[in-house]
């Protein structure tokens, strides 16, 4: 694969989804980083969204509900480059229907090389770094040069 450099402004677009044993924890963290997230575009998946937008007021653009397809949706925007980061508080002890969307959402993160958070630990560091708030250059697939091999097969 080959890789090809790119600038993400200050202002990103982060999505944000919690499994529901871990929804009251992303809230509590939504609102201690308000400030921080404020000046970001947000998108969450349907629940997670409506709760964050309730109990921050932090604007959020909601996607559908993970279950029925939300997780895909997330994907979707981030092979599009319309989502930079992910701040994922996934829930390790249960078992879930869409399990194979959150492996497929966790394997395109990876492939777009966008900086991602499982855990809170790691929401805090990404929260506390200049990158955060600041801009930054990424490494990303270079699809251009990714089709032109394709288009010799
Ligand atoms: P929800 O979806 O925000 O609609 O609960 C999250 C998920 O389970 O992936």
């Amino acid at each position: 694969m080959e890789y090809k450099e790119i600038s993400l402004p200050a202002a990103k677009s982060i999505a944000l989804v919690a499994h529901d044993n871990k929804k009251k924890d992303l809230i509590a963290w939504c609102k201690q980083n308000r400030a921080d997230l404020s000046i970001h575009t947000l998108f969450a998946t349907g629940t997670t969204g409506t709760l964050i937008e309730k109990e921050t007021g932090l604007p959020i653009n909601k996607l559908i509900s993970g279950p029925l397809g939300g997780d895909q949706q997330v994907g979707a925007l981030i092979t599009e480059g319309k989502v930079d980061m992910l701040i994922f508080f996934w829930d390790p002890f249960e078992p879930m229907p869409h399990d194979p969307d959150v492996k497929a959402l966790l394997r395109i993160a990876a492939v777009w090389n966008i900086p991602i958070a499982c855990n809170q630990s790691s929401a805090d560091f990404m929260v506390s770094s200049p990158l955060f708030n600041g801009e930054s250059q990424h490494w990303v697939p270079d699809y251009a040069a990714y089709m032109a091999k394709r288009s010799q097969i």
